[in-house]
């Protein structure tokens, strides 16, 4: 699946989340409060195939799921340029100290699998918005 397919899938399944809590009445405090690993974990199985396993993406004690991927990943399915013989399609917007390029062969992809950024509950309430879409609007490029 390219970038783009999973983004698109991600934001419908974030938004069926969203209207369900909005249609109970849950505040925005709630709806973080929602999205919060142990609980995403029990409620909504199919939302992240690593919930089958009962597994964090990474290890915080507290992993919130609401800005899941990150609002500072940017990506192209196309490939945003070529760095000699090989190909980007993703990098971190702030250059984050716990992201890295990964090379994969002839492809550059970021690597955020020791990036906590977006999980922090701080973070979401920061930049929080019910439209996770508008959120990530940035993303593509
Ligand atoms: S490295 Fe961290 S801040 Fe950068 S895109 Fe990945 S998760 Fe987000």
């Amino acid at each position: 699946m390219g970038y783009l397919s999973w983004f698109e899938e991600h934001a419908s399944a974030h938004k069926k989340i969203v209207d369900k809590l909005l249609s109970q009445g849950k505040t925005k405090e709630k709806i973080i409060e929602y999205f919060d690993f142990d609980n995403m974990v029990k409620n909504e199985k199919d939302f992240c195939p690593l919930y089958a396993e009962n597994r964090k993406c990474h290890d915080m004690d507290e992993l919130n799921c609401y800005l899941c991927a990150c609002p500072n990943f940017r990506f192209k399915d196309d490939g945003i340029q070529q760095i000699k013989d090989k190909t980007q399609y993703s990098f971190c917007s702030i250059d984050s100290k716990d992201g890295r390029q990964g090379v994969y062969g002839e492809k550059i992809h970021q690597d955020c699998s020791k990036c906590t950024v977006p999980h922090h509950r701080s973070y979401v309430e920061k930049n929080f918005d019910l439209e996770w879409k508008k959120i990530m609007k940035k993303c593509i490029l």
